[in-house]
């Protein structure tokens, strides 16, 4: 399969590969299982001040990055069929559904806002998928794209040490994890539930998914409703 690209729009290419070029996710970097390539944007303004952002339309605070400039940006990205993605507060919610399809896929372009954000034409003319990390607010997209990155390449086949562990992991099933333990048998008194030492497997298997259900029928009730 060939290796997976991820191609990234900032004005602060220095972000990055940031964490991703160290451990697993660097080791694979290495081997070319990914690549990741950097486009600056401010590469593509065209005044003498090199200007990237202006002042919102209607008024108010802060600037928008402006559409003209970004937009050269995108389409200096080599025409391919990668998913363009907007890392944006107000996308669809990140989850590891949409994380495994994107890690199935030959790579993506990201594009790292900053600012109060994108001029709205070229998202609509660039055809950006906007994809947000959560409800709070982040001074720049960079932080996100790595995140987004971070959860892909540890699924790309090869990337982590213990390819099995991967499915079992929380929002996989629709659950979230049960809780692990390890030695020593007793930690400031308290146990290793007997259950994971009896080595019965049906009997571990089983405990392991109450504890599942019972965790997200908890803290996560919303994931059961879920299709
Ligand atoms: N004014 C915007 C926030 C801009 S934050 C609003 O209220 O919606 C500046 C940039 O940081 C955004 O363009 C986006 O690229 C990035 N960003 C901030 N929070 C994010 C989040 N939760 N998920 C993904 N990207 C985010």
């Amino acid at each position: 399969m060939a290796a997976f690209r991820a191609t990234v729009l900032t004005l602060y290419p220095d972000m990055f590969p940031g964490h991703l070029g160290a451990s697993l996710a660097g080791k694979a970097m290495e081997r070319g299982d990914w690549s990741l390539d950097t486009v600056q944007i401010r590469d593509f303004a065209t005044d003498r001040h090199r200007t990237v952002d202006d002042t919102p339309a209607g008024g108010g605070a802060g600037m928008v990055l402006k559409p003209d400039v970004l937009a050269r940006a995108i389409d200096s990205v080599a025409a391919d069929t990668r998913p363009r993605l907007l890392m944006s507060p107000r996308g669809r919610p990140l989850t590891q559904k949409r994380v495994r399809e994107l890690a199935e896929g030959e790579g993506l372009v990201i594009v790292c806002g900053r600012f109060e954000g994108v001029d709205q034409r070229v998202i609509d003319a660039r055809g950006l998928e906007e994809v947000s990390i959560g409800d709070y607010i982040l001074s720049g997209g960079e932080p996100a794209a790595l995140i987004l990155l971070d959860a892909i390449v540890r699924i790309i086949p090869g990337v982590m040490g213990n390819a099995s562990s991967g499915l079992n992991e929380s929002f996989e099933h629709g659950l979230l994890e049960h809780p692990h333990y390890t030695r020593p048998q007793v930690f400031e008194g308290a146990e290793i539930p007997a259950v994971l030492t009896s080595g019965n497997h049906a009997a571990i298997e089983r405990w392991r998914m109450e504890e599942a259900l019972r965790l997200t029928q908890e803290r996560r009730p919303d994931l059961l409703s879920r299709d």
